[in-house]
């Protein structure tokens, strides 16, 4: 970055906003104040709404090939930058590098999917609907929309909205995370470079108040939220009330349904990728193995070996797991830790106890296992988003799907079998949106849509696949008819069909 201070872009340009306010972001590997972030004022808001305003009457009018040429070169761009990009939400988020490498290639799979808008935004056509008369149906775009993003995705989630908006028409204002805000300005570079038109993409940094200036906007007329539950239930509430269409992701407790007939080294590798992934800090990230019958002990004992065996530190370092985002987050995740421990759980593996391959004081928790834990237990209860796994012990199938069907999160659940009809049963009666058979992470190709149930998502569409380009869109139907100059006449009667 250029300036100590990561500023909006607006109008084209990097700009350091005039709210004179700013946040601190971190480096969490060695705990030092990295740089800060300008945090928007109402001033900010309106010139970055007023600017995705004006651009928006140009950019709708823009031909599809023009609009899908540079989605193109985006894509271009985003896959030579992969590497630079990812030092940038390593130095901010923590996450090992391959694995901010992995995100911006899931978020570049929808960069890929809206490069075949011209396809997806197809109507229908119907000849001779009536005696000549045709109807066809197109799909518009809305004007500018709001993406708000959380700390955990800071590229990979922008990316689940932002080119679909694009790509049919609309402009964006992106309100990246306050905690890594820099991948979004690389981001805004990208398609500066890609012949965006300047406007047409907008990043405004900011907190509390840059979030409600947008959601109370008239201009801006669609919001895509993804964040924790209580945020996303107010963005949604909000949001709606201002008469906006919303879709309001929140957040998760992902169960892993460990049957007795599974592999128990494939399943032990796959609960270790799953909870200590990012350090826990993904939404589909598993938190909490529902081990049926006597397959506990032995999987306890897999996963125990495997946790210790895992190189904690800095993500630059080519370690497998790296810090929390900050270090409130990390006492947060300790206290849960204790509150477990307090409240009967083994903790088999202690991640308070690491020492980081980390120079400075860095915001590391290792990975810790809990065993023995009960649906009471805030362990359970509570989404934690670190890297602690909680294994529950029950004796049949029908428990544990009802251990993941009482819990208020419904975003991603996966089992463990070698019996496909187990599995087929559960993927009927479980209620979570997303599901993976033998996958721990069942995260779905950018073609289909990505989105839970319950306290997973307010709002009725998913992200991305064909859901996402109808909310980036609405649609309209055209009814048509050429008559000749003799089939007038007066008939006050319904129009009827024939
Ligand atoms: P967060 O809710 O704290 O913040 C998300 C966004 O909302 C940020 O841009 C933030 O600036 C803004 N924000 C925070 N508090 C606000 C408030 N009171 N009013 C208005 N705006 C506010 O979430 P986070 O800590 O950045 O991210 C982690 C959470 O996101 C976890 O709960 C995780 O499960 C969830 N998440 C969910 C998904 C999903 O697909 N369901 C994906 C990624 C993350």
């Amino acid at each position: 970055m250029s300036t100590d201070i990561v500023g909006h872009w607006i109008d084209g340009a990097e700009s350091p906003g005039t709210s004179g306010r700013t946040g601190d972001v971190f480096d969490p590997a060695t705990g030092a104040l990295a740089r800060r972030v300008a945090l928007a004022g109402v001033d900010d808001v309106e010139r970055a709404v007023a600017s995705a305003a004006a651009a928006f009457p140009g950019w709708r009018d823009t031909a599809l090939a023009r609009r899908t040429r540079i989605l193109f070169a985006f894509r271009e761009l985003l896959d030579a930058a992969r590497d630079e990009l990812a030092e940038i939400i390593t130095a901010e988020h923590g996450k090992v590098v391959s694995d901010a490498q992995g995100e911006i290639a899931r978020g570049q799979e929808v960069v890929e999917f809206a490069c075949g808008i011209g396809h997806l935004l197809k109507g229908g056509h119907t000849e001779n609907a009536s005696t000549g008369v045709d109807v066809h149906s197109l799909r518009q775009p809305l004007g500018p929309v709001a993406v708000i993003s959380p700390f955990n995705f800071p590229m990979m989630v922008p990316l689940w909205f932002v080119p679909i908006a694009i790509a049919a028409g609309n402009t964006v204002v992106l309100k990246p995370s306050e905690k890594d805000p820099s991948a979004a300005l690389f981001m805004a570079g990208l398609w500066r470079r890609a012949g965006l038109p300047d406007g047409v993409f907008t990043v405004l940094q900011g907190d509390k108040e840059a979030v409600d200036g947008l959601l109370d906007h008239p201009s801006i007329k669609a919001v895509s939220f993804v964040g924790s539950t209580p945020v996303a239930q107010y963005v949604h509430q909000r949001a709606s009330a201002a008469g906006k269409r919303v879709q309001a992701l929140g957040g998760a407790k992902n169960h892993m349904v460990v049957l007795p007939d599974a592999d128990l080294d494939i399943t032990a590798d796959a609960a270790i990728n799953a909870g200590f992934g990012s350090a826990g800090e993904r939404c589909m990230a598993i938190s909490v193995v529902v081990a049926v019958g006597d397959i506990a002990d032995p999987l306890v004992e897999a996963i125990a070996e495997r946790a210790r065996g895992l190189r904690t530190g800095d993500g630059r370092r080519g370690c497998d797991m790296g810090p929390l985002v900050t270090a409130a987050h990390r006492d947060r995740v300790a206290g849960y830790v204790a509150a477990g421990a307090e409240a009967g759980a083994r903790v088999v593996v202690d991640g308070r106890d690491v020492v980081p391959d980390a120079d400075g004081s860095g915001f590391f928790l290792g990975p810790t296992l809990l065993d023995g834990v009960t649906p009471e237990m805030s362990v359970y209860t509570d989404e934690i988003f670190g890297p602690v796994l909680s294994v529950v012990r029950v004796d049949t199938y029908a428990e544990a799907l009802a251990l993941v069907n009482a819990n208020r999160y419904g975003n991603g659940t996966a089992i463990f079998t070698r019996d496909g009809g187990a599995a087929r049963r559960f993927q009927h009666e479980v209620e979570v949106g997303m599901i993976g058979v033998n996958v721990p992470i069942p995260v779905p190709v950018a073609y289909y849509s990505f989105g839970g149930w319950k306290d997973s998502l307010f709002g009725d569409t998913h992200a991305h696949g064909t859901e996402g380009v109808h909310f980036f869109t609405r649609g309209k139907v055209v009814t048509t008819r050429w008559p000749e100059s003799d089939q007038g006449g007066l008939n006050l009667g319904f129009p009827r069909n024939d």
